[in-house]
Formats: C-alpha cells, sequence, structure tokens
C-alpha cells in the first residue's frame, strides 16, 4: 500500500520522515511518498487516487489545502468550517477531506502543560495555518481570542467568519496601533506568521512582535507555529521576557499523528514519529531553550 503527499514544490516536506517511521513502527506495509503536483494537474490526480485502491490515504499542503475541497466525495465538518484540508480518507462515500492541523496544534498545546480554555489568546496572522489554529482555539472554548495581521483586511475576513461559528465569542481583528495593548491583555500569543522562518538553511532573526512588545507574567504562554529554527526569534524574545514557550514541532508531530490515525484506525507511535523528526533535524542549530521549564514540564 502506499499512501501520498500532495504538494508542489513537495521536497522540501518532512512528512515523508513521520509517516514513513509511523508506519514501520506499527509494523504496516505502507510506503509514504511526496508528489509533486502542480494546481492544473491537482484535480486529475485526485481523481486518480480515488479509484487507485493501493493508495491507503493522503496529505495534502501548500498550495492545494483550499483548492483540492472542491475535487472531494464529502468534508468533516471541522475541514468545511476551517476553510481548507491536508487529510484525505477513504470511506464508502469516496474520498472525504480532513483537517489535522487544529488538532495537531491543540495536542502540542496540551503535551507542553498549557489548556487554552477560558485563556485570552492573540494570534498573529491570518492565512492557512492561522484559520486552522483560530478555529481550533475558538472550538476549545477559549475566553477571548484576538487576530492581528500584516494585512489587516485579511484578519477582518478571518474573525468575520469565526463569528458566526462562536457568537458568544466574540473574536476581533487588532489594528497595528493596538498590538501593544493586545500582547499585554493575552495569557497566550501564538506566532502563525511565516516570519522567523529559515530561509536558505539561516534562521532570519526576525520576529513579527518587537521584543519590546513581550512583558512577563505567570502563567503566561508564547507558542510559535515556525518549527525551523527550532527557536526562532519570536520564542526567543518571549522567553528573555520570562514567558513559557512552545515551538512548532510539535505541532507538525501531532498533525502526523492525527493523520496518521485517520487512515489506520490505530493510535499513532508518537514516540517513534517523533524520533524521526529529531533525527531528521539533527543537523539544525541546537535548541537554546530545550532546558527550560516550558520543556522540562513536559507530561
Ligand atoms: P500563509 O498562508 O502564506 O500565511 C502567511 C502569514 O504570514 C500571513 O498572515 C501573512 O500576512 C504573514 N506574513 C508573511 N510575511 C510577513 C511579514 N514579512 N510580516 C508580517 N506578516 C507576514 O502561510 P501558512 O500556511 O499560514 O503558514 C504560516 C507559518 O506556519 C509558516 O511558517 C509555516 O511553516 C507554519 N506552519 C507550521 C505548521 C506546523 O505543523 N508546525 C503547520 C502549518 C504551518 P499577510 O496576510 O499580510 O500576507
Amino acid at each position: 500500500m502506499r499512501a501520498v503527499l500532495l504538494a508542489h514544490p513537495a521536497g522540501h516536506s518532512l512528512s515523508p520522515v513521520l509517516q514513513n517511521a509511523a508506519f514501520e513502527a506499527a509494523g504496516l506495509d505502507v510506503t509514504y511518498e511526496a508528489w509533486d503536483v502542480p494546481p492544473e494537474r491537482l484535480a486529475a490526480t485526485v481523481a486518480a487516487l480515488r479509484d487507485d485502491r493501493s493508495v491507503l490515504g493522503a496529505n495534502v499542503t501548500v498550495p492545494h489545502k483550499r483548492t483540492v475541497m472542491a475535487t472531494l466525495d464529502g468534508l468533516d465538518p471541522d475541514a468545511r468550517a476551517i476553510g481548507a484540508v491536508n487529510v484525505l480518507r477513504r470511506t464508502e462515500a469516496g474520498l472525504v477531506g480532513g483537517n489535522s492541523d487544529g488538532a495537531g496544534f491543540l495536542r502540542s498545546l496540551a503535551e507542553a502543560g498549557l489548556d487554552p480554555a477560558g485563556r485570552s489568546v492573540l494570534l498573529v496572522g491570518a492565512g492557512g495555518a492561522a484559520r486552522a489554529v483560530g478555529w481550533s482555539l475558538a472550538a476549545r472554548g477559549v475566553a477571548s481570542l484576538s487576530v492581528a495581521n500584516r494585512t489587516f483586511e485579511t484578519a477582518e475576513d478571518l474573525v468575520a467568519a469565526w463569528r458566526q461559528s462562536f457568537p458568544k465569542l466574540r473574536p476581533r481583528a487588532v489594528p497595528t496601533d493596538e498590538l501593544g495593548e493586545a500582547v499585554a491583555v493575552s495569557d497566550v500569543v501564538v506566532n502563525a506568521t511565516s516570519v522567523g522562518m529559515e530561509r536558505g538553511g539561516v534562521d532570519p532573526d526576525e520576529s513579527p512582535l518587537p521584543a519590546s512588545a513581550w512583558a512577563g507574567g505567570p502563567d503566561r504562554w508564547a507558542v510559535d507555529l515556525v518549527y525551523r529554527p527550532r527557536v526562532p526569534r519570536f520564542l526567543r524574545d518571549a522567553d528573555a521576557a520570562g514567558l513559557r514557550t512552545i515551538g512548532g514541532l510539535g505541532m507538525l508531530l501531532h498533525q502526523g499523528a492525527v493523520a496518521f490515525e485517520a487512515w489506520t484506525g490505530r493510535p499513532a507511535p508518537v514516540a517513534e514519529m517523533r524520533a524521526a523528526l529529531h533525527a531528521a533535524l539533527a543537523g539544525d542549530p541546537p535548541d537554546a531553550l530545550r532546558d527550560r521549564p516550558s520543556e522540562r514540564d513536559r507530561p
């Protein structure tokens, strides 16, 4: 059997490392392959997957997470609400699209000891990852949810959609001149922008927030979706100000675990998947916060 990733380009993904380790650890004869699928080939590729019973399931990533929805036979309710699909699974009704990013994000928080229910959250960024993360935070029962984004209108569009799904929460878009205050009143600040991500193997030493925006306090958290570098500038600044920190590797791991479970109906071999990810990233710079309490406290 095979499982596949539909991406364009497909070269940089860690999903083959993650999923091949999972299938091997589970003793399943499944090989995970990354396929480079340009947008004009997406519909034909999904049609071929539907007919090919040797394919157990698939992941979908940039740039296909939204456009793939129109090619499927059904959508999970959360994927429909989020407006993006990253997992395809085979059912009697055909190929059904799900979204494991939000669930993977929440699992990564839980693993680090953070339950966002009842907390005030500031989400920085309003792209594809922010859609899944924000929706999952709202569904988990945060006390408040604010979104700041370089392009303010995109944040407004996002919260307008969430207001319909979560009318009591009243999520809001934060104008740039109110960003400092929004950071100060939030228990949890999440970087869901691509700022800070490694370029050409180099840490750009950039954050979407100025270092001066951070102020410590008991039980305050900074969460970054970026996982290369392991500790981006956003987390370094937050750590220096006394916040607890969570990097993006846990979300990457757990979205893969949720996908594995959707395809196989078995619990994912998380320890082996984590080890494979760490081995693949072993050449990256050391994790400067490895010994911080938020990492040590992991249950
Ligand atoms: P995306 O859809 O392209 O969205 C990018 C976001 O970053 C937008 O909000 C964009 O703002 C903002 N942005 C980009 N450059 C900026 C800059 N110079 N200054 C301020 N804001 C900027 O990307 P995505 O798919 O949401 O991914 C976002 C990040 O999450 C990436 O680093 C990705 O690797 C990471 N991610 C991690 C995981 C994981 O498992 N850990 C999963 C998914 C994504 P505008 O709207 O103004 O353009």
